[in-house]
């Protein structure tokens, strides 16, 4: 599953932090913002292109500038971006369930560049419904979170 954000709000203690001008890698250790400037070059663009990934083998999440990872750096599987596949395409469908005012609520707030975040805290909807809901109507679509 990717996920694609131009700047991340905040980051988790312990995520490893990319830059995407010199590929400096570097540890958060406090909760918060983002860095505004990459430790090693300097450069405020540093989060140009920022991707946040998550792994379907271990869940972990972690943000970097490469478009596409190898691995995953946790469970180190090259696998982390093959869904299950156990599963049948029937089943990995995603059926939204929220009634269609509220779908066309999220729609029309995402339309208008709202995040799928910025809508669950506006909308009181779950995070996982908004997300269901926008991926429902384009399932190829890379979500903004
Ligand atoms: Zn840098
Ligand atoms: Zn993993």
């Amino acid at each position: 599953m990717q996920y694609t954000q131009t700047v991340p709000s905040s980051v988790a203690p312990g995520s490893i932090l990319t830059c995407s001008r010199c590929a400096h890698k570097w540890a958060i250790r406090k909760k918060g913002d983002l860095p505004k400037n990459c430790p090693k070059c300097r450069s405020t663009l540093w989060m140009k292109n920022y991707h946040v990934y998550t792994c379907m083998k271990c869940e972990h999440s972690w943000g970097t500038a490469n478009e596409s990872p190898q691995r995953c750096p946790k469970c180190h599987t090259s696998k982390w971006n093959t869904p299950n596949v156990s599963r049948s395409a029937k089943e990995n469908r995603i059926v939204c369930r929220l009634s269609p005012e509220a779908k066309a609520q999220i729609y029309e707030r995402y339309d208008a560049g709202e995040t799928i975040i910025t809508i669950s805290v506006a909308t009181g909807i779950a995070f996982g419904d908004v997300m269901d809901a926008v991926l429902e109507r384009n399932p190829s679509a890379t979500a903004r979170i």
